[in-house]
């Protein structure tokens, strides 16, 4: 009997945690990662793929992304959209509630192939009518936002939920400005796990936001536009907010969540300038996004590598970086002994025009396309 039970060979592997980049071999048994190494022998695999030319690389992480499929309006279908973009784990932020989440496990998280972790929102019936004709926040009524059936709940779904999210804003929360912050982190910190925090227009800003957040508290939609933005002035000109390198310099993991409306390509540009980066980078996919301006992952990874970051510092913000925001240091590395979780991806040269949220087009240069996404050993086919 082989003593692997799938051999990728030949490819380039990244594994940012590992600092490894170069060619190599990874081989697979059962569900773990068994060997990365320049040469496995063939005949030790019962099974070979040929990757040469391709980047193999962790298992993508979304950990900003919204498959309650059928449930909620928002949701798209994650088996579909997986094996399209190269994710292996969707983190769902906060498309279910304390009052909807036992559906979304049974219908949605324990049937689909892909895995599936979530942020439960604080609003009992999670993000209800978000469609392009119906647009009710769920952190308008405070009385949606019972802490206690929150921490209820995701006592229940230990290994499920991995902490709070909570939306803010004029449009998610019309006005009610810092309330649900402050009834969002009283559930994070009763259950001892970190709050994922949304903001869109103003009320509350940022400003007002980002010093209430913890070490290990994850503030997504980072390169917005102006307002509410990351820069102090709008377009591309300002400083980043002393709050934003605060909240960074604590621990706040800074998600970029592109979404519909919140990546623009000259808060991208001003901030890299700048050196900050993202932490996480993450599409905030949903039904109104799907189609453009965000697509999926690897698109959003695509216009970061454009926009200057490197390849090692793309895959690392959409493998290991995730992994260590949820807890999971057995995801996103291809670690011996790590859940076998991989992407082979294309890395192509060419044209390709890159849309923001703005509708500004970028023409890039190089465009990442997933070809093969590995579940915990196993190939995924469409
Ligand atoms: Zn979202």
């Amino acid at each position: 009997m082989a003593e692997y039970d799938l051999l990728l060979a030949g490819g380039t592997v990244i594994d940012p945690l590992q600092d490894l980049h170069g060619p190599s071999d990874v081989a697979i048994a059962g569900s773990r990662i068994a060997a990365v190494a320049p040469t496995i022998p063939r005949e030790h695999s019962a099974r070979v793929v040929d990757v040469g030319g391709r980047l193999v690389v962790p298992g993508l992480i979304d950990l900003h992304a919204h498959v309650y499929w059928g449930g909620t309006s928002l949701g798209v279908d994650p088996d579909d959209l997986s094996v399209r973009a190269g994710v292996t784990t969707f983190v769902d932020a906060g498309s279910a509630g304390a009052g909807n989440f036992p559906g979304f496990c049974r219908h949605l998280i324990e049937r689909a192939r892909v895995r599936i972790l979530a942020f439960l929102n604080i609003s009992f019936a999670g993000i209800f009518a978000f469609s392009r004709h119906v647009m009710v926040g769920e952190s308008v009524d405070l009385r949606l936002l019972n802490v206690a059936e929150a921490v209820r709940v995701a006592r229940e779904y230990p290994n499920r939920i991995l902490g709070i999210k909570v939306r803010l804003g004029l449009i998610a929360g019309e006005g009610r400005g810092l309330a649900p912050l402050h009834m969002a982190l009283q559930a994070a910190e009763a259950l001892e796990r970190p709050l994922m925090v949304h903001t869109d227009l103003p009320p509350p800003t940022r400003r007002e936001v980002l010093p209430l957040l913890r070490p290990g508290d994850i503030f997504t939609h980072a390169f917005r536009p102006f307002p509410n933005g990351p820069l102090t002035d709008t377009g591309s000109t300002g400083q980043v907010l002393p709050e934003l390198w605060a909240a960074r310099d604590r621990g706040v993991v800074i998600d970029l969540g592109h979404g519909m409306g919140s990546f623009s390509f000259d808060s991208a540009r001003a901030c890299l300038a700048k050196g900050f980066l993202p932490d996480v980078i993450s599409s905030d996919v949903h039904a109104l996004c799907i189609d453009g301006p965000a697509y999926d992952l690897p698109t959003t990874m695509s216009k970061l590598l454009n926009l200057g970051m490197t390849l090692d510092q793309v895959i690392a913000a959409a493998t290991w970086a995730p992994a260590r925001a949820i807890g999971r240091p057995d995801l996103g590395t291809l670690r011996e002994g790590a859940v076998a979780d991989v992407t082979v991806l294309d890395d192509q040269a060419g044209e390709f025009p890159f849309v923001d949220v703005l509708g500004q087009v970028m023409t890039g240069t190089r465009r990442l396309v997933p070809v093969l996404t590995i579940i915990a050993g196993e190939p995924l086919t469409r």
